[in-house]
């Protein structure tokens, strides 16, 4: 196995050994490499069968679901990626027989990844072939740009899944995802070729983040100022994790009369936010912090799990029989809920049949949190944000948003949104926030110093609102705002929210605790001459840089 594409890669190179430092096995990395090389043979076919007018959404939903398999510790499954290869060679052939009945298959050499065949025992064999994996690439500026440009997609991909699973899709996205993949094949590209491509593949990450702001605020509401209890009370309950918003809601119907209660971990704490959530008097809080915590926090929970998307830690033997997975995710051993048949909801009943036998959950915390600043709600905030600004009370906004991680260096985040001087407000969004949304950080003038938009795509919200002081403060650049960007990173979606704010034109963004390891000198040059981009360094060093600025 070869992969690097997050923040834990090993020595900051590379994963290579039997697994990785997420816990993936060498079988199911090769497997996902596998999974993804197949899926540009569909993409080959179906870029003609485009052309011909005979393509189907059905092949856009397997692509989709195929890129969001690999992310980052979603599946570890290699029976759920080897089925996955099994029907992505499946349906490609079938759009090449099409193609032929159709007449329209283009007469050419075609690659091995739209031609090569087999069953489910040559699968792992197969994986193993150099040419499928991320090191066929040897030129290390051009394997740079083509993983910037396959991580950014496998973000996307997360983000487009969930649009989808809400009636939300695209064909331009569609067809652009398609075209990326192919690209990253293409010998005949050049670097700069390659480097417009990443920045296409920012400007479809914007396009994305706002198809799912759209459907997720079309069906659920605006996400509003709310107080979240992060305590627990004396009901057996489930444990809700990921970012799939349509699970979260058939859930909660499912539940709802049961007796039993639905909390939020991590990535999902965002769904106290929507006004639709707050009818269910059963949907009670939030329990625990970010996903790295997940071991002690499942144990103390009690109740069952549910992943509707990363992050998953290998469990501990104590609690790995009340973890469920469903969509893209799975682990050994986990129970697996089924996709939704055409027309019906997910049957959940499993889960709450499980939960209503165990305990209530053990309180690790009292209090409550405060969130839900998407970019509706600080509009509707904007006279008092503006007037803060003009009379100088808050000096500057910093954008702390984006993952969190096990790293100790990661400390580095609490402790920089500690030193921050008092006039400044951190906007945040994605599970960046558990480095500090618990510390008494005040308010300036009733505006908390901590505005949490809400997940990682809600990333979108903050550019949002970026654009919008631009137009109220009459200026030409985003980059004359006060604001200053200060990202931590950890899997693919901070990669497309990292290409979706290049492409919107922010600058001199900071990003750790380590900059990715798939970027090589040259492209990282780029990065920093073109875009301003540079690591951390210290607190006291950085916070000097920040606040020298204008
Ligand atoms: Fe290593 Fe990250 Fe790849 Fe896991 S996803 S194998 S930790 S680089």
């Amino acid at each position: 196995m070869f992969c690097h594409q997050c923040q834990e890669a090993l020595k900051n190179t590379g994963c290579n050994l039997a697994a990785g430092v997420c816990g993936k096995t060498s079988e199911v990395a090769n497997l996902q490499d596998l999974l993804i090389y197949t899926l540009k043979g569909v993409a080959e076919f179906n870029q003609q069968a485009r052309i011909a007018g005979i393509n189907q959404l059905k092949t856009d939903r397997i692509i989709l679901d195929g890129l969001f398999t690999t992310i980052t510790n979603a599946n570890f499954e290699d029976t759920s990626v080897a089925n996955r290869i099994e029907k992505a060679l499946e349906v490609r052939d079938s759009i090449k027989q099409e193609l032929v009945d159709k007449g329209a298959l283009k007469d050419k050499e075609y690659p091995d990844y739209a031609t090569w065949d087999g069953s489910f025992a040559d699968f792992e064999r197969k994986s193993e072939e150099k040419q499928v994996g991320i090191l066929a690439t040897e030129n290390e500026d051009v394997r740079s740009l083509r993983s910037l440009i396959l991580f950014g997609l496998k973000g996307m991909a997360a983000y487009a899944k969930h649009a989808l699973n809400l009636g939300h899709e695209g064909n331009e996205i569609y067809d652009f995802i398609e075209k990326a993949l192919l690209a990253t094949e293409d010998d005949s590209l050049s670097a700069d070729e390659l480097v417009s491509l990443v920045m296409e593949t920012g400007k479809y990450g914007v396009d994305v983040m706002a198809l799912l702001d759209k459907a997720n605020t079309s069906r659920f509401g605006h996400p509003e100022m709310t107080e979240v209890k992060i305590d627990t009370r004396n009901n057996p309950a489930i444990l809700v994790s990921g970012h799939d918003l349509k699970d979260f809601e058939e859930l909660l119907e499912q539940t709802e009369g049961t007796g039993v209660d639905v909390y939020t971990h991590s990535e999902m704490l965002p769904a106290n936010y929507y006004p639709a959530f707050k009818k269910y008097e059963h949907f009670y809080g939030n329990y625990g912090n970010a996903w790295w915590k997940q071991k002690e926090e499942f144990e103390s929970f009690n109740g069952p799990i549910l992943f509707t998307t990363n992050c998953i830690v290998p469990p501990k033997g104590s609690y790995k029989d009340r973890v469920y997975t469903t969509g893209s995710t799975a682990y050994p051993g986990f129970k697996h809920i089924s996709d939704r048949e055409d027309g019906k909801t997910k049957d959940f009943s499993e889960i709450i049949e499980h939960a209503k036998k165990l305990p209530a959950p053990t309180t690790i915390e009292e209090g409550t949190i405060v969130g839900g600043f998407a970019h509706n709600q600080v509009t509707q905030l904007a006279d008092k944000v503006v007037d803060a600004v003009k009379t100088g009370a808050i000096k500057k906004f910093f954008v702390m948003a984006g993952c969190d991680g096990r790293m100790k260096s990661r400390d580095y985040y609490s402790e920089f949104a500690q030193t921050l001087p008092q006039d400044t407000v951190i906007l945040t969004a994605g599970c960046a926030k558990y480095r500090y949304n618990k510390l008494s950080l005040g308010d300036i003038g009733g505006i908390p110093r901590v505005l949490d938009a809400g997940q990682c795509n809600d990333s979108y919200s903050l550019a949002v609102v970026a654009m919008k002081l631009k137009e109220i403060f009459e200026l030409n650049d985003i980059n004359e705002l006060p604001i200053e960007y200060n990202l931590a990173w950890y899997e693919q979606k901070a990669v497309i929210v990292l290409l979706a704010l290049l492409y919107l034109g922010v600058k001199d963004i900071k990003l750790g605790p380590t900059l990715p390891a798939f970027l090589s000198p040259n492209v990282a040059k780029v990065l920093v001459e073109n875009f301003g981009i540079s690591g951390i360094t210290t607190v006291e060093e950085d916070m000097d840089a920040f606040m020298a600025k204008a």
